[in-house]
């Protein structure tokens, strides 16, 4: 399991590990996040290339919640690699939500 940070210097943002992944993951300060959400709090998506499910961690999946468009690209534990996310992207939330990641 992959950590995160809210400091975009963290070296930890380049690491990647043998399983793909990054040693961490940027997410918005507790306090940004604090401020509200303007998406529910989802933590599991379907990428549509391979129709496999990962689900995530509760910081990053609230950064989505407060910020929907934060991040250009997340992982697919199948692939094991990063896909863009977004309107055009290969992403969407498990049921009942079926909307794309990034949106
Ligand atoms: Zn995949």
């Amino acid at each position: 399991m992959s950590g995160t940070t809210d400091d975009r210097n963290d070296p930890g943002l380049r690491d990647i590990g043998p399983d793909g992944m990054q040693d961490k993951y940027l997410v918005l300060s507790e306090e940004e996040r604090a401020k509200g959400f303007v998406r529910p709090v989802r933590r599991s998506y379907r990428h549509l290339i391979c129709g496999g499910v990962t689900t995530m961690g509760q910081a990053i999946a609230e950064t989505y919640a407060r910020d929907p468009g934060f991040y250009g690209a997340t992982y697919c534990a199948t692939c094991r690699g990063h896909y863009p996310v977004g309107k055009d992207g290969e992403f969407v939330w498990l049921a009942p939500y079926d909307s794309k990641v990034g949106t």
